[in-house]
């Protein structure tokens, strides 16, 4: 058996979860240390978020010069306790009552793989620098609470996303939560319901044409929660609350849409003689790293060495990725082979996933020969 695939079902038979990434960190630390990677720690982020593991990082040192950084992230959607996964037909999945923790043990088992196969080479090659984090499933909060000074890798590639190896997320989009709560006048339903305003009919008139869904090309909105009222239905409604998110890759378009959002949800509801309070807060930042990038151009020259087709898109969640560009370095998301994760039908199919140890090699090696034509 291939060592990715050995090392990849070792880790998601570990049970974890986010806040308890435990396991899975300490069978990475001791494979680390025995391909030969240096300064690896694990950090205090696990303390500060209240789980029981911190991120992980190391290196693997070069001779030359340069540094390139890969990420994955150790933790793991529930359902993902007790997993046995099943290898059929080229694909491996589970026995449909867990999820495969593909997301994201796939990429850190690549990285592991490409670490190797850069030894194996016995080609001189730049630094390589590796984060695997946790909670990134809980809204990054590992990548949030890593301190990045000691980093000195531009280009981060993180090896988290769904789809085939060749796609490349070259964009993620920002986000905030918005609400708007809607106040009306209680009265006695059967008495005197005059003396009454309803705020669920408030809120009504607010969604019954509220922007929503598919904004455009790269932006959307959604408000799933609609709650009113205090469970009685003789009393006309004193209070209703909207809750929702908004989402776009171009940061002045969210930032235009909830404008937008605070004075429909005003007007309407003066409109109809109620009021309406309106706030938001922002999510994790966004990215969009231009497809002539250097961390683009160099994967996209990978792929053309191993015959695969780069495919760059836009991401419609968020990832690492979106941290790492925060933070300075030029950072996309690469596919590793996995679907449906998040689900207990999630797969990885082989082909794909078997090269991108390989991707991870070549990328060092394509960056270590060309360091000038991928300065960033
Ligand atoms: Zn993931």
């Amino acid at each position: 058996m291939e060592k990715i695939l050995s090392d990849f079902l070792e880790m998601v038979r570990a049970d974890a979860i986010s806040f308890d990434e435990r396991k899975v960190a300490d069978i990475v630390k001791v494979k680390l240390a025995e391909l030969g990677c240096v300064d690896i720690y694990e950090d205090d982020a696990g303390a500060k978020v209240g789980g029981n593991t911190g991120n992980v990082f190391a290196r693997y040192p070069g001779t030359l010069p340069g540094s390139i950084l890969f990420s994955a992230h150790m933790d793991r959607m529930p359902q993902g306790f007790g997993i046995e996964p099943v290898i059929e037909n080229g694909v491996i999945s589970t026995r449909g009552d867990t999820i495969l923790a593909a997301d994201d043990l796939g990429g850190v088992a690549a990285i592991l793989d490409g670490i190797r196969k850069l030894k194996e080479s016995g080609k001189p090659h730049c630094t390589v620098e590796i984060l695997l984090t946790i909670c990134e499933e809980k809204g990054l909060l590992g990548s949030l609470h890593f301190d990045y000074s000691g980093v000195q890798s531009k280009i981060a590639y993180a090896l988290d996303s769904p789809g085939h190896i060749g796609r490349i997320l070259i964009a993620s989009p920002h986000s905030a939560k918005l609400q708007c709560e809607v106040f009306g006048k209680a009265a006695h339903a059967g008495s005197e319901p005059e003396k009454g305003k309803s705020a669920a009919v408030g809120a009504a008139r607010i969604l019954a044409d509220l922007r929503e869904g598919r904004l455009d090309h790269e932006s959307t909105a959604n408000f799933p929660i609609v709650q009113a009222g205090h469970g009685a239905t003789n009393a006309v409604c004193d209070y209703a609350v909207i809750k929702g998110e908004a989402r776009s890759i171009d940061k002045q378009k969210l930032l235009d849409y909830i404008d937008y959002f605070e004075k429909h949800c005003m007007e309407k509801a003066a409109g109809f003689g109620v009021t309406a309070k309106v706030e938001w807060t922002m999510g994790s930042p966004g990215y969009s790293v231009p497809k002539d990038s250097a961390a683009v151009r160099l994967i996209s020259a990978v792929f053309d060495q191993m015959g695969v087709t780069p495919l760059p898109e836009a991401s419609g969640g968020g990832m690492d990725a979106n941290r790492y560009n925060y933070n300075g370095m030029q950072s996309v998301g690469l596919a590793t082979g996995y679907f449906d994760n998040h689900t207990t039908n999630e797969h990885v199919f082989l082909d794909s996933f078997l090269r991108t140890g390989e991707m991870v090699c070549r990328t060092v090696l394509e960056y270590t020969a060309h360091p000038e034509i991928y300065n960033v």
